[in-house]
């Protein structure tokens, strides 16, 4: 297949890598082109513009950084809108809100392309493994169409259904949910060190009883350890994704008031941290709200 991808960041270089040298024809382009490197050592080619990593394309993925990323990638007269042929497909993978998907939907359907918006869960080293986790919204036949590649990048993939932005929607949800777990795990392990129980006791019990589940024990282990950078996840991203589900929120006239809670710790974590720390730092915050850390 004839492929571009844009957006070479920590999750798009280690999806594409898992592109490149598989009997694809594989275009790459990033805003800091040295990051192409090694794909281009691959077999990739270097792209001069996100429309010449598009044209004569079949399929274009990308994974930037956020809505803003995604508009200056696709808009302008070297734009991936201004490169894409009609009836091939875009496969937006990156985190971005409800609204700025269905802009994206009419943007490719004004033009006769189609349209995928594909969020990802799993963190850079899942992706470097193959080990994603895709929820794609828009049309059946896209979907189909997409599978091949999904199958390259994920473990699963899951249709969200015809309207692309309802996997963003899924995928905000799925973030939330996240962050509410790792603050509850950060405030029962704080709680029980500073009970005198070990971190590594406490997670031994609870992911051998009842919260074995995958989410658990990788952010546990993350917390035990206390190794919040290099970030794989950067803090200010999952800011981003707490006021995108917030913007979600507000529009379908949901409270959610434990939101509020994490994202106010994010931004205390970013504020005393730095902005290069993982979002699995609010443990950082919520020890120190303790007393246990200095
Ligand atoms: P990242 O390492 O910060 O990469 C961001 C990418 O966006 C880079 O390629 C960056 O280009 C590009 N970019 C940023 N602003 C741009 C602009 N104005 N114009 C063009 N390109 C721009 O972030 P990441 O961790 O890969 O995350 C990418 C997306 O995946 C985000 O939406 C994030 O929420 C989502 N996500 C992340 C994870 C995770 O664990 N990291 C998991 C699931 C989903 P440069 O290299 O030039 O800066």
């Amino acid at each position: 297949m004839r492929l571009g991808f844009i957006g070479l960041g920590q999750m798009g270089a280690a999806i594409a890598a898992n592109l490149v040298g598989t009997g694809h024809e594989l275009r790459v382009w990033n805003r800091s082109p040295d990051k192409a490197a090694a794909l281009v050592a691959g077999g990739a080619t270097l792209a001069k513009s996100p429309r010449d990593a598009a044209t004569g394309a079949e399929v274009v993925l990308t994974m930037l950084a956020d809505d803003a990323a995604l508009s200056a990638v696709l808009d302008g007269d070297e734009g991936l809108y201004a490169g894409l042929a009609p009836g091939a497909l875009h496969i937006s993978l990156s985190t971005i809100a409800v609204a700025t998907a269905d802009c994206v939907a009419a943007g490719h359907g004004s033009r006769n392309q189609a349209f995928l918006s594909a969020p990802v869960f799993g963190r850079p080293a899942a992706a470097a493994a193959a080990k994603l986790f895709i929820v794609a919204g828009g049309d059946e036949a896209s979907y189909r169409r997409a599978l091949p590649l999904f199958a390259q990048i994920g473990q699963a993939s899951f249709h969200a259904g015809a309207t692309p932005s309802s996997a963003n929607l899924i995928k905000l949800c799925g973030n939330f949910m996240i962050l509410a777990t790792i603050e509850m795990l950060a405030e029962a392990m704080t709680l029980a060190a500073k009970g005198g129980v070990g971190k590594e006791k406490f997670l031994e019990v609870m992911t051998g009883t009842l919260f074995g589940s995958p989410l658990v024990r990788t952010y546990g282990a993350i917390l035990a350890a206390g190794e919040y950078r290099p970030a794989g996840f950067a803090a200010p991203l999952g800011l981003k994704d707490m006021r995108l589900v917030a913007q979600a929120a507000e529009g379908e006239r949901v409270p959610m008031p434990f939101l509020n809670v994490l994202r106010d710790h994010l931004l205390q974590t970013i504020a005393t941290e730095g902005g290069d720390v993982d979002w699995s730092a609010i443990a950082l915050s919520v020890a120190r709200n303790s007393g246990l850390e200095r």
